[in-house]
């Protein structure tokens, strides 16, 4: 079977050798790799994943236009690089066009981080940009083992800007949102959100996450690991061991992400 991994994180060499010791200490999480473009390729071909899709967040809105010439200039064909955005950079006009310049299918953002609520009303012109421009919106959603709650990215408000701006493609990480799965199951199950499996098996019993996959349904719901947080072998195993079934295995494990990025089957 084919499987394409739809979170992971790499960071440029210099920077992850730095940056993954600090992220480990904040928290509590040891890393799976170490965190560089090679680390995360050996850790594929251990897990025997095709594709992942590369995550990178601008924690400021002064390193936009770096981290996304790092991810531009990634040329390992089995890494798919999304694009950094800030919804608070004064300049998100143009970092919206090089992202697209550089033909990136996506942006992630991740609200804690980057201190924004997704349904902020002053932010509907940057996130109507990025629906017209037909990215697909990736969020860290719900809580984060990083930051305290209240976290910024919950579920009800994701909900909240999918109705206010229909026809975007929203993509809420962790099933939804991390350790907020009461306020999943009210406000977006069932909705044309994509989620992936990511810091789910563990922190949900089986018996509800395969529930909330059947409810939200299987053609909205990607594996995903969020590696080096998550061992990718390890993490392949866990979904399969939920035993979906075939049909919903194909789905999540690859369908789903080549009907969302084509450019994956190759
Ligand atoms: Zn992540």
């Amino acid at each position: 079977m084919r499987i394409v991994d739809f979170h992971t994180h790499v960071f440029p060499d210099k920077v992850a050798a730095g940056a993954i010791p600090k992220m480990e200490q904040t928290s509590g999480y040891k890393a799976f790799t170490d965190g560089t473009v090679g680390g995360l390729v050996a850790s594929m071909e251990a897990a025997g994943i095709d594709k992942s899709v590369a995550l990178p967040v601008a924690t400021n809105p002064e390193k936009v236009s770096s981290v996304n010439r790092f991810g531009a200039s990634i040329a390992e064909p089995r890494l798919c690089m999304f694009g950094a955005l800030h919804p608070k950079a004064s300049s998100w006009h143009e970092h919206l066009e090089e992202v697209l310049g550089y033909g990136m299918a996506g942006i992630k953002l991740h609200p804690d981080y980057q201190d924004f609520y997704p349904d902020d009303p002053d932010l509907l012109p940057f996130f109507a940009a990025c629906r017209d421009s037909g990215l697909l919106v990736f969020f860290h959603a719900g809580g984060d083992l990083s930051f305290e709650p209240p976290n910024r990215g919950g579920p009800a408000r994701i909900a909240s800007l999918l109705e206010a701006l229909p026809g975007i493609k929203i993509f809420a990480a962790h099933m939804g949102g991390f350790r907020m799965w009461d306020e999943v199951e009210e406000h977006l199950l069932g909705k044309p959100v994509f989620m992936d499996t990511s810091f789910a098996i563990g922190y949900l019993s089986d018996d509800r996450l395969r529930g909330m996959i059947r409810r939200h349904g299987t053609e909205y719901v990607l594996f995903g690991t969020d590696s080096p947080w998550m061992g990718q072998s390890e993490e392949v195993k866990n979904v399969l061991g939920l035993g979906l079934g075939s049909a919903a295995e194909e789905r999540i494990f690859f369908a789903n992400a080549l009907r969302l990025i084509p450019e994956l089957a190759a």
